[in-house]
């Protein structure tokens, strides 16, 4: 699929509001608003005392906008989060200011080896797990938070846009289109039928976050994953409880290995105490396990029966759901991120480092090289040469050493964990090449996943009858616990190029994986009654906009574009 495939929007030829901005950045996660706002620091900056070259072409009122495609910011964003300030720091001085969210600094850490019965704490905790001076925290809050601060600094945030399709003049990308809203499920325009924007600029900068549909197109159409590795993912599944009174404090990180993923399954567990009531627990698994009946959800509420969980647990209530995939490639997985008046930041760019389970540090610090581009671009009043810097300057920033040097963390990981933690050893001790070559190379996770043996059931698992509704529930309680809304008079956001293969092939060579693997219960195969044919339904109303589809597919034939703006989960503390 060259670029994303979109049938409804053929169905509409209407007259377009246009937009000028000299700016835009798609999507307000940590990459696109520390972008932003650095940006207008920047240029405040410029103004009052004119460095490089004057400021003879910049705008004399720049624009810098954001679009996000939630309906308020900070309902799509999700991450563990420990937060590694050192974006932070150069964005904010004093750090942290008075009214920032980073009130919860870590002062516990450990690292354990979970069986499934035993816990074992390992004596020495691995460097890139220490987490000191790093804070947890909740990345809607911090987005919300930086939001403010955007428009403090003039930075105009519209919510509930999502970006469509990218305008385009020849090689140049001038801007973007936003979503149509007011059509129904057929492609028609309802009575509250309004016609997406165009919105132009100078310079656009895709911060969509991981599988961006936009960034996706685009990588696909102007080869920009030519000669890297392709970008592998994981699933992070996560849920926020309150629990009794005093039986956690603030500043305690746990990060677990071993049960429930077998050997062959990259992933592990994390346990965070956002504050003295609330803990997060989640569970990431790498999208590119073997087993086409592996369940990601079913994984995380397995996780919640170690008895370490179990006893955490007890009595308390689980407040919020959520799911969102990883990057997890690493250096040599990142697309080229520019073309002409186009650049590409945070996990878009698949800036995560997988070895720390970190990447809102790496987010952020390309956002604001981006914007550090994008001023000498508008300086210049040009937006090829002057942006085409903005590669080579990430590769060697800090973010970019940081990344390097974990550069083949993830290709360790290859033949099990085990083999992995001693190649990861053996890679720190030299600074990040691997004894089996300084590039190893990378395949996509969905490549992986092995054909169902003879006789395998092929129907959806079952819960987990025993705690069910109290420790472990559901998809469908999940999600109702994420808060998702999508209008179910809309095109479905879910386009599968083919469902006749969903019926045959599929059905025979993986038993309909989308079944398992979608952590929202939105892929269902329907056995017709009379008929006895399997037909696929998708309830897309329950997406939590994990992307996990769109990844982990083995035909590759389900395409995640966004559905009206403004729908999705709302997550609050996620
Ligand atoms: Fe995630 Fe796809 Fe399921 Fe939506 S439909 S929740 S994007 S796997």
């Amino acid at each position: 699929l060259a670029v994303p495939f979109q049938p409804f929007r053929d169905t509409v030829m209407a007259e377009r509001e246009q937009l000028d901005v000299d700016v835009l950045f798609v999507g307000a996660g940590p990459a696109g608003l520390s972008g932003a706002l650095h940006l207008a620091n920047l240029l405040r900056k410029e103004k009052q005392n004119p460095t490089g070259g004057g400021t003879g072409k910049l705008p004399a009122e720049p624009s810098i906008a954001v679009i996000e495609k939630a309906e308020q910011v900070g309902f799509h964003s999700l991450s563990g989060a420990v937060v590694d300030p050192r974006a932070l720091k150069e964005l904010f001085d004093p750090f942290p200011p008075a009214d920032s969210p980073f009130t919860n600094p870590v002062i516990k850490d450990s690292f354990c080896f979970l069986t499934g019965k035993g816990k074992y704490r390992f004596p020495l905790l691995p460097p890139p797990l220490r987490n000191h001076g790093n804070y947890i925290a909740s990345l809607g809050e911090v987005t919300r938070w930086l939001a403010g601060k955007a428009e403090q600094a003039g930075v105009d945030v519209f919510t509930g846009f999502a970006g469509v399709d990218l305008l385009r003049d020849g090689e140049r990308v001038v801007g973007v289109r936003t979503g149509d809203k007011g059509i129904d499920k057929h492609g028609k325009r309802k009575s509250n039928f309004d016609p997406g924007i165009d919105i132009r600029a100078k310079v656009t900068v895709l911060a969509e976050g991981p599988r961006g549909s936009l960034t996706k197109g685009l990588v696909q159409s102007d080869h920009l994953d030519q000669g890297r590795n392709p970008q592998v993912y994981s699933i992070g599944i996560k849920e926020l409880w309150e629990l009794p009174a005093d039986r956690i404090a603030r500043g305690e990180v746990i990060h677990t290995f071993g049960y429930p993923l077998g050997g062959d399954v990259f992933g592990g567990g994390f346990l965070y105490t956002l504050t003295d009531r609330l803990l997060i627990v989640g569970l990431v698994v790498g999208l590119s396990y073997r087993n086409p009946r592996l369940d990601p959800h079913r994984e995380f509420q397995r996780f919640k029966l170690h008895p370490f969980l179990r006893k955490l647990l007890d009595g308390g209530k689980m407040v919020e759901y959520g799911a969102k995939s990883l990057p997890e490639g690493g250096y040599y997985s990142i697309p080229k991120p520019t073309v002409p008046g186009l650049l590409i930041i945070g996990d878009s760019a698949g800036l995560l480092n997988a070895q720390r389970l970190k990447g809102i540090h790496l987010a952020m610090k390309s956002g604001m090289l981006a914007a550090e581009s994008i001023l000498e671009a508008l300086r210049r009043d040009e937006y090829t040469e002057s942006l085409a810097g903005f590669e080579s300057n990430l590769r060697g920033s800090w973010a970019g050493r940081e990344l390097r040097s974990v550069r083949n963390f993830h290709q360790a990981f290859s033949a099990g964990m085990w083999s992995g933690m001693i190649r990861t050893g053996i890679q720190m001790v030299l600074g990040g090449r691997d004894l089996f070559g300084d590039r190893l190379p990378m395949h996509e996770g969905y490549r992986r996943m092995r054909r169902l043996e003879p006789g395998s059931p092929i129907g959806p698992r079952e819960p987990i009858q025993e705690t069910n509704g109290r420790l472990t529930f559901d998809k469908v309680t999940d999600v109702f616990h994420s808060g998702t809304k999508h209008d179910e008079d809309q095109p479905c956001h879910l386009v599968v190029s083919d469902t006749q293969i969903c019926r045959t092939r599929c059905t025979e060579e993986y038993g309909n994986p989308c079944q398992h693997f979608c952590p929202a219960n939105v892929y269902e195969m329907i056995t017709a009654d009379q008929t006895k044919s399997r037909d696929l339904q998708i309830n897309f109303a329950n997406c939590v906009h994990c992307k996990t589809c769109d990844i982990m597919d083995p035909y590759q034939i389900i395409n995640w574009v966004p559905p009206l703006g403004g729908d999705g989960p709302q997550h609050k503390k996620m």
